[in-house]
């Protein structure tokens, strides 16, 4: 079965993992402030706090922002279910904005719609989360501007994202917003097993994501109550929790790093032969933004049914029986049972429901080379033609 995605590890990435294995250090070592710093500068952001996923480094990013009951949070119905799940761990209500039919990513101008009238019943958002869908970056400067306006707090999930560029420069720079979030599982860009890290470049909020990633303990005698009884001494001073990263994920972490670019150019030429070879089938292919350079982690085609003679349903499982692990990002949040439960419709977002519909994610990753790329072109052909 060719994957929709999958990491690539080298000689020089299991080095590194075997380095820390002989090391003092399993966990609470060097490598993670290595990590953090290789992504801080790659991003050009201040402060890097990593984590053991995406999840937690969405979870914590919340609380670092004051969420909590009687707040809302507003995310994309287009995203991996974590994306929202993160402002009901902090007991705040969650809602959607509806996608741009283009991008797939959420629409500035459904946000202004929906603050409109947020505004006239008391309800703005705390917090709004836009995803930057498949690695391409939501219109930024427009959410910015939104929040300036109506006083939420931005955090990006990035997780399909690092490598790529917004404007010119870095996603997860914070220019936009107030913290950034990547995940690190093995299907995104780069891997640490499973892994998260938030980027800020606000001094108090990476303070804050710091504690809470541990327990909500600190050693350091400055954040404390009264003066250390000891050498020994640390004192609680938030409940948080163990969202620690491992050494051994963070040296992967580094090592991943030195191919970033390379991991994301290549993605570009895979899309590249995938938009010329695919172009007569009846599908859309991903529409790629000017102000966006993506870092491409999905190729998410929407078949135009209309032209077909076959269901959503019987083409994604032909070719999966052809060996192609094609997959479907996503199934609208608000559709999921537990959504549906806290009073959310199947109709609310419809152009994410119109989407889910017709999406198909094909092969993308480092390892897919020509001759399994023509394998999955071929397969296409076959199914769709
Ligand atoms: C993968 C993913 C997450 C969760 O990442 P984990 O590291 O697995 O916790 C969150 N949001 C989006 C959009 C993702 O794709």
């Amino acid at each position: 079965m060719i994957p929709y995605g999958r990491q690539d590890i080298n000689q020089a990435d299991i080095e590194a993992v075997i380095e820390v294995l002989k090391s003092d250090f399993l966990t609470q070592g060097p490598m993670v402030p290595m990590f953090e710093k290789a992504i801080t500068e790659y991003c050009q952001a201040r402060f890097g706090v990593a984590t053991n996923s995406a999840t937690s480094a969405l979870h914590i990013a919340c609380l670092a922002l004051e969420l909590g009951p009687g707040d809302y949070l507003w995310t994309s119905p287009n995203t991996f279910v974590a994306s929202a799940n993160c402002g009901l761990y902090c007991g705040a209500e969650v809602n959607f904005v509806d996608i741009d039919p283009r991008t797939y990513c959420m629409s500035a101008d459904a946000l202004e719609q929906k603050l409109i009238e947020a505004d006239k019943q008391n309800k703005l958002p705390k917090i709004v989360v836009p995803v930057h869908f498949a690695g391409q970056s939501c219109e930024m400067n427009r959410i910015h501007e939104l929040a300036g306006k109506y006083g939420f707090r931005i955090i990006e999930d990035a997780s399909h994202a690092i490598g790529g560029q917004y404007l010119g420069e870095p996603i997860g720079n914070c220019k936009y917003s107030d913290i950034a979030v990547f995940s690190f599982h093995p299907v995104k860009i780069i891997t640490t097993g499973e892994g998260g890290l938030a980027t800020t470049n606000n001094a108090e909020l990476a303070k804050k994501m710091e504690l809470l990633r541990s327990h909500g303990i600190t050693r350091d005698p400055d954040l404390m109550t009264r003066k250390p009884d000891g050498g020994w001494y640390y004192q609680q001073i938030e409940l948080g929790f163990n969202y620690r990263m491992t050494d051994m994920q963070a040296a992967l972490g580094v090592s991943q790093m030195q191919r970033l670019d390379e991991f994301v150019q290549y993605r570009h030429v895979l899309k590249n032969r995938y938009d010329e070879l695919l172009s007569d089938l009846p599908i859309i292919r991903p529409y790629q933004s000017t102000d966006s350079h993506s870092a491409l982690h999905l190729y998410p085609i929407q078949l135009e049914l209309e032209k077909l003679n076959k269901s959503h349903y019987e083409i994604f499982h032909e070719l999966r029986e052809n060996g192609l692990g094609v997959n479907i990002h996503y199934i609208p949040v608000h559709t999921q049972p537990y959504y549906q439960r806290m009073g959310f419709n199947l109709g609310d977002f419809p152009n994410a429901e119109r989407y889910y519909e017709r999406a198909l994610s094909i092969p993308l990753y480092f390892g897919l080379n020509d001759i399994l790329q023509n394998e999955v072109v071929a397969s296409l052909k076959k199914v769709l033609q």
